[in-house]
């Protein structure tokens, strides 16, 4: 038998796939799917098995193939992972071996090392097992046993077993000795001792709204989404469903319901959520339909506790994996379906090789398992809106189900936009405008909750000269940097540097730029909001913050949610991590402080952004009995984005929006993708970038529609001391920019001290 092997090894070149000799020794544990040790030129390297003949390779002389020489893993993979990597390395123009690494077990890493050049290759094997605890149960004997009467510990583990099988790590936890009793009590076959797999990982949750109860009935929307999906289902082609529906319409009840059909006939499903909102309470509501049936991913949990729900679903003990992108590779079977809620969040798209798309990725994987694929959102991508209205996209259909009502008798919350600039002109200084404050204490006062949210993407926070309009920005990094006003610091973000600094009203505070005494602080952190809210409110009303401050500890972002459940009447202030997912429905009252410091990031996706942010906020008021209302303070009132939310009515927005997009040849109507070339050396990196962009002018200058912009300096013009310069590539919806692009790199071949990434369907331009 031989082996198809693909190396580990950091190169970006070799994206091919080697052949081996199985020996007879490993015939039985070498599959589809093993990490193995091999030799290539001369030296030890780890690879990754993608295929299996029995053949030998034609064109080689079977004696000259070298044998695998070791099988480190159990498979992790099979022949449709395979395909998909393969798909990946092309589409994104990334090595083969970055696109398997996603399949293989967490916490695993194998490598080969060696000190220096004259010292040995090693290899090194990190690797996160199960973890089996030791359980004690009373055997069917144990009752006819009476202990002495001085074996008081026999006594007290006899005792504690009597209402069922312990763990000994319990039992050592409450009774003195307890294991030299246990062990006596099993040479007497009075215990049993058995050993069973402990599942790490689990964390449960008080919240109420992580129970799902069945509804009695589905709304028509509901139904109508779930006939589109079936119809997807049964055509077994990789057919896409978009559930475009307003927050709160019930799309969660939608997904379990496709999911209890998929489950029906034997098949799996893969749900995908935002990291973000991969809370204990969508977990919850997961879990209370389907039990320990369900696996959870995400990169907030353990090595271990990850390594044990993949295992499970390797196992086949686990049937439907909820988790962040990366849970698209997890190792389930037969899978139905897939799911992708909040289908527009930018965190879909990995920022890292293989710089993959999830849904992207998703529709491949629909297409190879022949099952559908569902897309939800109340604020789709304008991606997957062309797509659905031209009906098909690369061979499968795309259809729309809208969901434009709540059910019961929630309806969606009343918006009101004020205008900051008047506000201020008329005498009004304070962080919340006269009709915020008087919603405050008109939610408080009912006993209801409301929910602040604080733009914090963007400008927000940094210090200006009134004078000369100078903001202070980091020297390596050249971004803005933030104001820490209770350590009186200046930060960047990019490379962490701080500076002391003394803000207005400081007598010596000095501008960097002119010496004015006016640096002022422009925009608000989380912590001023809570400060002059709890002056606003007074001791009686709770107030939670949820920033990245106070969500740092494991299990933090669960306990403050819990704590905001839990308290009568309590208002929740956070950043961008509260707009999405949350469902509470005692929240009648929603307040953005600063509704457009996003709009003015230098992005074609900010107004798209701000729009989908503002929504989702908007969402969060008035999903229980009692109607919700949302105020949005803003210094840019007539922008579409905002009117749109106003009215409820996305067109305001979109119209205008893909009018813009159309006309300055961006998505939907064209593929974009970014090349970013950094290093410490400006003129090489300069250098650099400058033959790529001939190589590639060169490569393209005969195909229609395709443009070439830059090189240019990125708006990170320099991060932790590395220069950045990119060039942009627009190309037709239909066209191939990974392997253009891949052709290119290879002719400029690797440089010593200069990166390259090439960003395929690029999202973060900055
Ligand atoms: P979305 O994900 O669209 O924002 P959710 O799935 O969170 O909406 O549903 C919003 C609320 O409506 C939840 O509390 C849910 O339990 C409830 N709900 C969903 N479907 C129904 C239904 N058919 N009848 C009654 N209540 C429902
Ligand atoms: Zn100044
Ligand atoms: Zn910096």
């Amino acid at each position: 038998m031989f082996a198809s092997v693909v190396l580990d090894i950091p190169t970006r070149s070799i994206s091919t796939a080697f052949d081996y000799v199985v020996p007879a020794n490993l015939e039985s544990s070498c599959k589809v799917g093993t990490t193995v040790l091999v030799t290539f030129s001369g030296r030890a390297a780890v690879g990754y098995v993608i295929a299996l003949v029995q053949h030998a390779p034609a064109g080689v002389p079977a004696g000259k193939i070298k044998p695998i020489e070791r099988v480190l893993t159990d498979s992790a993979f099979d022949e449709k992972s395979v395909e998909l990597a393969w798909w990946m390395c092309e589409e994104y123009a990334a090595p083969l071996s970055d696109c398997l690494r996603l399949f293989i077990a967490p916490g695993q890493s194998m490598r080969v090392h060696r000190e220096n050049a004259s010292s040995p290759w090693e290899l090194i094997c990190e690797a996160t097992g199960a973890v089996d605890d030791r359980w004690i149960e009373l055997s069917s004997t144990a009752q006819e046993f009476i202990p002495r009467k001085n074996a008081a510990r026999q006594r007290a583990v006899l005792a504690a077993l009597t209402s069922g099988s312990l763990r000994m790590s319990e039992l050592n936890a409450t009774i003195v000795g307890a294991s030299s009793a246990v062990r006596t009590l099993e040479a007497k076959g009075v215990v049993r001792i058995f050993t069973k797999r402990r599942v790490r990982g689990y964390a449960n949750t008080t919240l109420s709204s992580a129970q799902a109860a069945q509804p009695e009935q589905l709304t028509r929307g509901q139904q109508d989404a779930l006939a589109a999906i079936n119809a997807a289902c049964k055509s077994g082609r990789g057919d896409v469903v978009l559930v475009d529906g307003v927050t709160g319409s019930g799309k969660t009840e939608v997904y379990l319901a496709a999911i209890q059909k998929v489950r029906e006939q034997g098949k799996g499903a893969l749900v995908l959520v935002p990291e973000i909102s991969l809370t204990a309470q969508t977990v919850g509501r997961f879990r209370s339909r389907f039990g320990d049936d369900v696996a959870v991913l995400h990169s907030r949990l353990s090595a271990g506790e990850r390594f044990d729900q993949w295992d499970m679903v390797r196992q086949g003990q686990a049937h439907v994996v909820v988790g962040a992108r990366s849970a698209l590779f997890a190792p389930l079977r037969n899978v139905g379906l897939i799911i992708i809620d909040e289908e527009h969040e930018s965190s879909y798209k990995q920022d890292s090789s293989p710089r993959y798309h999830a849904r992207e990725v998703a529709a491949r994987l629909a297409q190879l398992c022949e099952c559908a694929l569902v897309l939800g959102s109340a604020t789709p991508s304008l991606e997957s809106l062309a797509r659905t209205q031209h009906g098909t996209h690369a061979g499968v259909s795309w259809v729309r189900s809208s969901m434009n009502e709540r059910p019961g008798t929630a309806v969606l919350p009343r918006v009101q936009i004020v205008d900051m600039t008047q506000q201020f002109g008329a005498g009004n200084r304070s962080i919340f405008s006269e009709p915020l404050v008087s919603a405050l204490h008109d939610a408080v006062s009912h006993g209801e909750k409301a929910v602040l949210m604080l733009n914090r993407r963007g400008f927000a926070n940094f210090l200006m000269c009134r004078e000369c309009g100078c903001v202070p920005t980091c020297p390596h990094c050249s971004t803005s940097l933030t104001y820490h006003e209770r350590t009186h610091e200046l930060m960047c973000h990019s490379c962490g540097r701080t500076w002391p600094v003394r803000a207005f009203p400081d007598p010596s505070t000095k501008c960097p730029s002119c010496g004015s005494r006016y640096l002022a602080q422009f925009g608000v952190g989380t912590q001023r909001v809570e400060d002059e809210l709890a002056m606003l409110l007074g001791p009686d009303v709770d107030i939670i913050r949820m920033d990245a401050d106070t969500t740092k500890g494991k299990g933090a972002h669960q306990r403050l949610l819990e704590q905001f459940d839990a308290s009568p009447c309590a208002v929740l202030i956070g950043t961008q991590m509260i707009a999405k997912g949350l469902d509470f429905p005692d929240v009648t009252l929603v307040g953005v402080i600063n509704a457009d410091t996003t709009l003015k990031l230098p992005d074609f996706r900010a107004a798209e952004r701000t729009y989908n942010l503002l929504e989702q906020v908007a969402g969060r008021a008035g999903r229980g009995s009692k109607p919700g209302r949302v105020i949005v303070q803003t210094y840019w009132a007539s922008h579409p984005a905002i009117q749109a939310v106003l009215a409820h009515d996305r067109r305001l927005f979109l119209e205008p929006e893909l009018l813009d997009r159309k006309e300055a040849n961006y998505p939907p109507y064209t593929r974009l993708s970014n090349v970013v070339v950094w290093g410490k050396n400006e003129r090489a990196v300069k250098q650099t970038v400058a033959n790529f962009a001939a190589v590639l002018r060169e490569e393209v200058h005969d195909m229609d529609n395709w443009h070439v912009l830059g090189p240019a300096p990125c708006v990170k013009a320099k991060v932790k001391d590395r220069f950045r310069w990119h060039i942009l590539v627009k190309s037709p919806v239909t066209s191939n920019p990974g392997s253009v692009l891949s052709t290119c790199a290879a002719q400029i071949g690797p440089k010593l001290g200069i990166n390259m990434a090439l960003d395929i369907d690029a999202y973060d331009l900055l």
